[in-house]
């Protein structure tokens, strides 16, 4: 099964939570059992798993990100979005999960992100369950 998710980010960096949308899909796809693929098709935004309860985690993650990349830097990269694609490559552009009883075989506190880098714009994750 392949379906493709779209994200409307609202701030330059953010993280999303898409946990649900993503386990929706798995619904309404009938899969009980195997594996799901996210793929980020963007040069300027990622998917990370991490803390979904406090929602401070993902500010922390957030905070931490924007000191150590800063957006004023000797970059080369005319397009002026240098630190965006940094972060982009240092989270990554895909995550593999289990899914087992159709649904993502995720840790207690554990939550699917998808992180805007560059926004707002609307996003794409493409999904594949195998
Ligand atoms: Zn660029």
């Amino acid at each position: 099964m392949k379906k493709t998710l779209t994200v409307r980010t609202g701030s330059k960096t953010e993280f999303i939570d898409i946990t649900r949308d993503i386990e929706e899909a798995i619904r309404s796809e009938g899969v009980d059992d195997g594996v799901c693929m996210l793929f980020v098709p963007h040069t300027t935004a990622a998917i990370t798993i991490n803390e979904s309860a406090d929602p401070s985690v993902k500010s922390d993650i957030l905070m931490v990100l924007n000191k150590i990349i800063p957006w004023k830097e000797a970059y080369g990269h005319l397009e002026g979005n240098s630190p965006a694609h940094i972060k982009s490559s240092i989270i990554g552009t895909s995550e593999i999960i289990a899914v087992e009883g159709g649904r993502l075989k995720l840790g207690t506190w554990q939550g699917v992100f998808f992180c805007e880098f560059d926004g707002p714009r609307s996003r794409k994750v493409h999904i594949r369950l195998l």
